[in-house]
């Protein structure tokens, strides 16, 4: 089924507020199984609201409108919707007590004239009690078309679509959209996406979507099922098939793992302890992995060596590498990583110098130039990258792919 949202309130044309409902709602809406194409956004007129929707209604089978469900003049969505769908407008005797009964526990506020407005509601229609206002929301029906009517108050909008909407959508359509999310690393994006043009092409039930994530690849494999077993079910020949084809360059099948996550388990499944050492990440790379929760088990202490006295004094890189190679070289990088591991005591270590820029570049070493070292249980590896970043990005890179690196690292070991 379609369904297409229409946003009511000049506040939000104007930017004075930013939709968050058309986001959530969209999310639960695909969630839901249903097909979004289009959204809109009306301020509070009622020519152009009018509009708007006769158009949602011609190419949609229900159409979500959110907003201008108040009590002023400028709230006029049940009206225009009602005269879209050729209903008078009655007075509901439950939503009136309902209103009458809100007022009355919030005794600070007063209930006038035009509260009763909010009683008045299209005839035939369902409707929906809101436990945290005075708006009622509503479903109309017509012809096999719906239009569903919330209020604009996030704090109202969400508690009555997750109580009564949701129910209400799933009767319609019982199909629900689960997914996977195949995270790949150590392996480019347009390889991996290469790698699978056949699967995209031919794709029906389940789909797979590449995703753009800094320095990782991402498949999001969905089904359109009656529950979960149904979508493991259909969506398991696509990861065997993704498995098959990418191997152990697939970190995870979960879209709540991150890498750093799957490095730490690695490491604790092979009860191993890391350090770091970093020039141009300072930090961010152990950053990266203290995200991660019970991250101590397996860190005890890191370097940020900025300097090349600093690469000297805390990891030990050897004055005469320094001065013949650089701090941004190969050999510097790998001192760096065996050094780190020494110090803390540490079964595996990984280290990054660079030149992140905007300055410090050269025509020999530019800007974007990196080198990341790893070093486990005795074996040391080190790779250039050649960043085209700007200084966040290139950092950012690096500290992707010294995570890559060591999970290489690690998978040997
Ligand atoms: P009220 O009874 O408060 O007038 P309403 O149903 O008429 O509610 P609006 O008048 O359109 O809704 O909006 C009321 C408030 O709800 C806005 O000031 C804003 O804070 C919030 N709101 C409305 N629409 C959205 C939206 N699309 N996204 C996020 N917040 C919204
Ligand atoms: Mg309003």
């Amino acid at each position: 089924m379609v369904v297409e949202l229409i946003s009511v309130g000049t506040e939000i044309l104007l930017g004075n507020i930013v939709n968050t409902n058309a986001a959530y709602l969209s999310e639960k809406c695909a969630a839901l199984g249903l097909s979004c194409y289009h959204q809109s956004v009306v301020g509070d007129n009622e020519g152009r609201l009018e509009k708007t929707l006769r158009l949602a209604v011609s190419r949609s089978d229900i159409v979500i409108l959110s907003g201008g469900l108040g009590p002023t003049k400028d709230d006029l969505t049940k009206e225009v919707t009602a005269k879209v769908f050729g209903k008078k407008l009655t007075e509901d005797t439950h939503t009136k007590e309902r209103i009458a009964g809100y007022f009355s526990k919030m005794q600070s506020k007063k209930i006038t004239e035009n509260n009763w407005k909010q009683a008045m509601v299209p005839e035939g229609a369902k409707v929906v009690d809101n436990h945290n206002g005075t708006a009622p929301g509503l479903i109309i029906e017509e012809n096999g078309k719906t239009a569903i009517l919330l209020p604009g108050p996030p704090n109202e909008i969400k508690p009555m679509f997750e109580r009564d909407i949701m129910p209400y959508l799933r009767s319609l359509e019982p199909e629900g959209i689960y997914s996977k999310m195949v995270k790949i690393c150590s392996i480019g994006e347009s390889k991996a996406e290469t790698m699978v043009l056949d699967l995209m092409e031919n794709q029906s039930n389940p789909t797979i979507a590449p995703y753009a994530k800094t320095g990782e690849v991402h498949f999001r494999v969905t089904a359109r099922a009656l529950d979960e077993a149904e979508a493991d079910k259909l969506m398991e020949p696509m990861l065997k098939e993704l498995s098959e084809r990418f191997g152990d360059k697939i970190y995870t099948t979960s879209e709540e793992v991150t890498l750093e996550e799957a490095i730490v388990d690695m490491l604790k499944e092979k009860n191993l302890t890391l350090t770091t050492a970093e020039s141009c990440t300072a930090g961010l790379l152990a950053g990266r992995i203290m995200n991660v929760a019970g991250a101590s088990q397996i860190y005890n202490e890191g370097y940020i060596t900025y300097s090349n006295e600093a690469k000297e004094k805390l990891v030990g890189v050897s004055h005469g590498t320094l001065e013949s190679h650089g701090a941004v070289s190969h050999e510097t990088a790998a001192e760096m990583a065996e050094g780190a591991a020494r110090a803390a005591g540490a079964d595996a270590s990984v280290s990054v110098t660079g030149i992140a820029g905007p300055d410090g570049g050269t025509k020999e070493k530019p800007v974007g130039l990196v080198y990341v070292g790893c070093y486990v249980k005795g074996n040391v590896r080190t790779e250039e990258f050649r960043f085209l970043g700007n200084r966040a990005k290139n950092r950012e890179y690096a500290v992707v792919r010294a995570l890559t690196l060591l999970r290489e690292e690690l998978l040997k070991a």
